[in-house]
């Protein structure tokens, strides 16, 4: 059996603690590798190895920690086909699929080649008699991030990238479902040029999470995965003195308005509703189609493509989706439209009882499909994190509009509309963090930021684009004076420019 360790100072260790965790081939059903769980000890050994290694990283001038980027990016774009088979692999997603998820990590390390820009501090020549006042923006030491199963490749980048181009070490925890990626990254981090003990990748669960919140040589760390979790991860680190930014899950709502092309939106809806199994938190769950004859019309064309959809093996390229990441995902979600049927929400297109041929054993699941679906129940409020739509009946837009705003998450929602009044009203009144005119997953390019709202953010400042780079460092500000402007006399009033 295939064992994955750690990536601690340069190089690819064997777990100690003797804890391991599956991780399973979705396709089969299988375990096909050993996961080390990290103890306490290892995990300090990890940090102890980022803090040795920083200073120097962070005295390395800016151009040439932008230049391993440079390398990393040609070392992903080399190793792309290899990278995306070994994430689908393991995480279940189709390989297309996996193709995304790195570059949608690559192009935040893109962005990192540029953080030289985003560096620069402020100068104030002659702010008083002989003054000069400048700022300066330095890194932080040792930062971590902790890192979910459903985007192996794309996360950790998004976090360790913009870290290590502003000077910081980094810890990475990623997922242990899928943790075959992240390792593979830390060894072509490596090729590309890092030094050693600047990027570590420990693997573990609970124990290692919370070494990482309590030790204080970690000053900052970014969490993502479900809310509850983030919420643990924000107080903790909070509670000991550390900069956290966690993002949790999500219910992302779709409102269709009368006007909309009916075949666009009920295309966006298959696409972000299904692509990936439903396992993105920036899926659409939620369709709320605005009055019942939009909803009638929407029924029409959407069930057909619901029916339709076409479930394969990750490897199979012309799959719509694969499947879910382990068991208990797939026995979760299955739970989930169970708890729709008992609440009385109309299931219309049942896919519990989907099964691969000749992979029985596989973790795949049909499309779900529910309709008439409202507020008060479980299936509305809670994130299901799966092949499953509710839709959503609406009378008018004003309460269209209120149930994302009233919903307890806000990380991404969408309006699909041919009314510009409409959807620019709705962008500027919606309590939504990442918000789609005609575009189902609003995930913003490398140079915005990337953060929901409410109980799917905690903590301040969102991901990548200029939020990172304030994130991971810390401004000082310095007010020099030489000898010329000095007075011989000493000063007792607070001092003035005036
Ligand atoms: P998860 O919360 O189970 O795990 C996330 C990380 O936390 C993993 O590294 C895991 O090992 C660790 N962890 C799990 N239990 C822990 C505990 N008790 N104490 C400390 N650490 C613990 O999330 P997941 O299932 O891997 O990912 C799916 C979730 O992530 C969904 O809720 C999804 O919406 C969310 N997500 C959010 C975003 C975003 O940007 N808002 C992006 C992707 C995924």
């Amino acid at each position: 059996m295939r064992t994955i360790g750690h990536f601690i100072g340069g190089k690819t260790v064997a777990g100690g603690s003797g804890r391991t965790a599956p991780v399973f081939d979705p396709n089969t059903g299988e375990v096909q590798a050993e996961v080390a769980l990290a103890s306490k000890a290892e995990v300090e050994a990890a940090i102890q190895n980022a803090a040795e290694a920083q200073p120097a990283w962070a005295a390395t001038n800016p151009q040439r920690r932008a230049r391993v980027m440079m390398k990393f990016v040609q070392l992903l774009n080399d190793h792309m086909d290899e990278l995306a088979e070994l994430l689908a692999s393991e995480h279940g997603k189709t390989v297309p699929d996996a193709k995304g998820d790195v570059q949608r990590g690559l192009e935040v390390v893109e962005f990192s080649i540029g953080i030289p820009h985003l560096l620069k501090g402020e100068y104030t020549d002659g702010a008083g008699p002989g003054i000069d006042m400048y700022s300066m923006r330095q890194p932080l030491g040792v930062v971590a991030g902790i890192t979910p199963f459903n985007f192996p490749a794309m996360i950790p980048m998004w976090k360790f990238a913009p870290a290590i181009a502003s000077g910081n070490a980094f810890i990475l925890k990623p997922s242990e479902r899928d943790p075959s990626v992240p390792m593979r990254l830390a060894e072509l981090m490596m090729e590309a040029g890092l030094p050693a003990g600047i990027l570590n990748v420990v693997n573990g669960d609970k124990e290692a999470v919370d070494t990482v919140l309590t030790d204080p040589r970690v000053m900052a760390l970014g969490f993502v995965g479900s809310s509850s979790i983030a919420e643990y991860v924000y107080s903790t680190a909070a509670a000991h003195g550390k900069r956290a930014q966690c993002f949790g899950g999500a219910k992302n709502h779709m409102i269709i308005m009368p006007d909309a092309d009916m075949e666009q939106a009920a295309n966006a809806l298959i696409g972000a509703g299904y692509g990936s199994a439903g396992e993105r938190c920036m899926a659409i769950s939620v369709a709320v189609p605005v009055g019942e004859q939009t909803a009638e019309t929407l029924m029409k064309t959407l069930v057909p493509k619901v029916q339709a959809l076409k479930i394969g093996l990750s490897s199979d390229h012309e799959a719509d989706y694969g499947p879910m990441v382990t068991k208990a995902a797939l026995d979760r979600v299955k739970g989930y439209v169970d708890l729709g049927v008992e609440e009385g929400a109309e299931l219309v297109v049942d896919g519990r009882d989907f099964k691969m041929q000749g992979y029985e054993n596989g973790f795949f699941m049909g499309g779900c499909l529910f309709n008439r679906v409202t507020p008060d129940m479980r299936i509305y409020k809670e994130e299901i994190f799966g092949p499953v739509l509710s839709v959503v009946r609406a009378q008018d837009y004003e309460e269209a509009v209120r149930l994302p705003n009233d919903h307890e998450y806000g990380n991404g929602v969408a309006i699909f509309t041919r009314d510009g009044d409409a959807a620019r009203d709705f962008a500027a009144r919606v309590n939504v963090g990442m918000v789609g005119v005609n575009v189902p997953i609003p995930v913003p390019l490398a140079y915005y930021t990337f953060g929901g709202w409410k109980r799917s953010g905690f903590g301040d400042l969102n991901q990548h684009g200029p939020d990172a780079v304030r994130f991971y460092t810390k401004t000082k500000t310095v007010t020099s004076r030489w000898p010329s402007g000095i007075k011989d006399s000493a000063e007792f009033v607070i001092p003035t420019m005036g």
